[in-house]
């Protein structure tokens, strides 16, 4: 790997506690509750008590109000106005912690309760950009599950591991090539508390592995109402290969990733059942937390001395699974002997199986040899598998039919609920505002009917929304800008090529944005298949388009940085630069930047590899459109007028697919996009457009939140 590992950087902090003068203390507290990141001006008091230092702390309020000068606290204290802000944020804080009874329209299986919460398990969370423990889309959508859980009054608890390098990184070298580079989490400057136990020493979660007992400490972030516990193995009692269990998020080796996914598991129950928590349901999500599965079966046959079997059938009646990955080769699995290695004889003294039995569960039926998948571990062990869109739950039936040989795919058990976004935190605040004043203050919970939300979002005149959209689009415009500036300074650009920066884009041009991960189904290679088009259409004198991109290769994906590496090249021509830009280190701050500001979001992916995909829903909210192959949520969200559809449902081999649909995209970008947006006498607002922008907001924010996702968890699978 060509990693850089920055051990050796000063912490941000001296962890000195600070004292805040009294109108800002309130923010202590404020600070130690990611809620602020989705209450409405919760950024912005932050932001405003020092926007360069906010911005230097990667916003994060913890760094910020250890660093800010007295100088400034002194300033703003003395500021009422800011005062104000400070004490209505506070009071909206304490009312919402308060506010503990059952959201009114949740209706819970009597097993879920405040005593019995639903336990959320998944290898990473997108909180907030300044809490790095994720690397993408499923990590950002489990943040979003916590925060809509919060909000709904769903009572859940989340289990997870506290990374300390967290997931790379990414800077460009001058060739274009990705360099991931580590930087170390330092816990003092989280908002994370150490869970003690009852003698008030950090609490330690104990599981075998390796023919070595491994300790976690538990660190606690509360997300609104919802508690999320991290174990973390850098402990000094550990071996020091252990204390690098926790170490990466999707970095290692096969081995470090089976102990890191037993820990999760195996140490996450075991966490659980340490602080007493009875869960009335356990969610895995997505395969990485199967092994918990196992050890509520070790539990339950020390505890009752049950058979495995009669245990199983206990721990099925507790468990769910949601699947993520569509394709075969996407499921988590390792080699029967590392397997073996890891367990060593715990399947035969806790459970009481022979090692093939125990083999066996993480196989499909019919493999006699093979490897041991989490999915088929988790598909065994629980009541109810579900997809995250309804053809990735199309999918998933035909690519799991042989754990069922008896059935034909259509009954397959495996249902969906398809994947939606949280919209306080992905909503920009002009458009809240928008929202806020056009459909009620109560915006989020009257979309969720969808006529109520299509008459409120039609009282919002065009001349508000464009002029909204536009300011957005200025926003945007001086991001690119500043960050295109700072990154080929650091790359030591030259001058010129520096100093091009500060006049690239334009706030008027049709924006598009690209961002994901550079994955191969993703095909990132599909826009420039034919780059003299390309070129054309960017400069087309009346109908002039430009990109703007974002994307992590995974480190050790070598077909895709190659594909990234070609994109940054044809980007640095001259007769394109002006016109596109490559936002490097994609996370949850540049996603936000992006989805709240482009006309349009374009997705191509390899049909049916795109299990939901998520960003652009965020974009919907905001009013951009989308632009898309018919696949994942957009197969099920395009109703021929709320944005674009690319190809159509042919049943294609992969190179047919690449053709026909690089063709199409093509052709809708300039006869029906371009000819759209451009379609206004000048200077003035493009009716059809702004009529196509409402139409995207009134159909898809109902459908695509988090809060109709989590509300159907809880009254359909919990
Ligand atoms: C939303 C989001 C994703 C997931 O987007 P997809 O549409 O699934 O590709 C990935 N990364 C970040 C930072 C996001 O905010």
């Amino acid at each position: 790997m060509s990693t850089e590992i920055e051990t050796d950087i000063e912490p941000m902090t001296s962890p000195r506690p600070r004292m805040l003068p009294p109108p800002l203390q309130p923010l202590q507290a404020l600070s130690w509750n990611y809620w602020w990141s989705w209450a409405p001006d919760g950024n912005e008091v932050f932001r405003d008590l020092d926007p360069a230092l906010w911005q230097q702390c990667e916003q994060n309020p913890r760094t910020l109000l250890a660093q800010i000068s007295d100088l400034r606290l002194a300033q703003v204290a003395a500021d009422p106005a800011f005062a104000d802000r400070v004490q209505r944020l506070s009071a909206k804080f304490s009312a919402y912690l308060s506010d503990t009874g059952p959201w009114p329209k949740l209706q819970l299986a009597p097993r879920i309760t405040p005593e019995n919460p639903v336990a959320y398990f998944c290898a990473e969370f997108g909180i907030h950009n300044s809490l790095p423990l994720y690397s993408g889309g499923l990590g950002i959508l489990a943040g979003d599950h916590l925060k809509s859980a919060s909000d709904l009054n769903l009572p859940l608890v989340a289990v997870g591991l506290f990374y300390r390098f967290g997931y790379f990184r990414q800077r460009l070298r001058r060739d274009g090539w990705q360099e991931e580079i580590y930087r170390e989490n330092h816990s003092d400057e989280l908002a994370l508390h150490l869970v003690n136990d009852a003698e008030e020493s950090p609490r330690l979660i104990e599981v075998v592995m390796r023919g070595r007992v491994v300790r976690a400490q538990v660190w606690r972030a509360d997300v609104g109402r919802v508690r999320l516990y991290l174990l973390d193995t850098n402990v000094a009692e550990n071996d020091p290969t252990d204390r690098l269990v926790t170490g990466h998020l999707y970095g290692g080796d096969r081995e470090t990733r089976l102990v890191q996914e037993m820990m999760l598991g195996i140490g996450g129950s075991r966490l659980l059942q340490e602080l007493g928590i009875d869960p009335g349901v356990f969610h895995l999500n997505e395969g990485h937390s199967a092994f918990l599965t196992l050890d509520l079966a070790r539990e339950l046959i020390e505890r009752e001395g049950l058979s495995f079997a009669a245990a199983a059938d206990r721990v099925r009646e507790r468990c769910v699974f949601t699947t993520h990955t569509p394709v075969a080769a996407g499921h988590d699995e390792f080699e029967a002997a590392l397997v073996q290695k890891c367990f060593g004889d715990w399947p035969e003294t806790a459970l009481g199986l022979a090692r093939e039995e125990f083999l066996k569960l993480g196989r499909g039926n019919g493999d006699a040899n093979g490897s041991f998948g989490l999915t088929p571990l988790a598909l065994r062990m629980c009541r109810s598998t579900n997809g995250v869109s309804r053809k990735h739950g199309e999918v998933s039936r035909e690519l799991w039919r042989k754990m069922w040989p008896d059935l034909s795919a259509g009954d397959v058990p495996i249902t969906s609920i398809t994947n939606g976004v949280h919209p306080s935190t992905w909503v920009a605040p002009l458009l809240r505002r928008l929202y806020e004043q056009r459909v009620g203050a109560d915006w989020i919970e009257r979309a969720r009917d969808a006529n109520v939300w299509a008459y409120g979002v039609e009282r919002i005149s065009d001349e508000e929304l464009w002029q909204a959209h536009s300011l957005l689009k200025q926003r945007l415009v001086a991001y690119v800008r500043d960050h295109s500036f700072d990154a080929r300074l650091a790359r030591g650009e030259n001058e010129d090529y520096i100093e091009a920066a500060r006049t690239m884009f334009d706030p008027q041009i049709l924006t598009i944005g690209f961002a994901r991960r550079v994955a191969g189904y993703k095909r990132w290679d599909l826009l420039l298949s034919d780059p003299e088009q390309l070129t054309k259409l960017i400069n087309d004198p009346d109908r002039p388009i430009q990109f703007v991109f974002a994307g992590k290769a995974h480190p050790q994906d070598q077909e895709a940085k190659p594909v990234l590496q070609k994109l940054i090249e044809w980007q640095r021509d001259s007769s394109v630069r002006h016109r596109v830009a490559f936002i490097e280190d994609y996370d949850q701050e540049t996603a936000r930047q992006l989805v709240q500001a482009v006309d349009v979001w374009m997705n191509v992916p390899r049909r049916p590899m795109e299990a939901s995909g998520t960003s652009g829903q965020k974009v919907a909210i905001n009013g951009g459109l989308n632009f898309s192959v018919l696949d994942g949520w957009w197969l099920e969200a395009y109703d021929g007028d709320n944005g674009f559809a690319i190809g159509d449902l042919s049943e294609l081999t992969d190179e047919e697919a690449d053709r026909r649909e690089a063709e199409s995209m093509y052709t809708i970008l300039t006869e029906e996009v371009a000819a759209r947006y451009y379609d206004h006498d000048d200077g003035a607002i493009p009716r059809r457009w702004v009529a196509m922008m409402k139409r995207s907001m009134q159909t898809l924010v109902p459908l695509f939140s988090s809060d109709r996702m989590v509300a159907e968890y809880a009254e359909r699978i919990y």
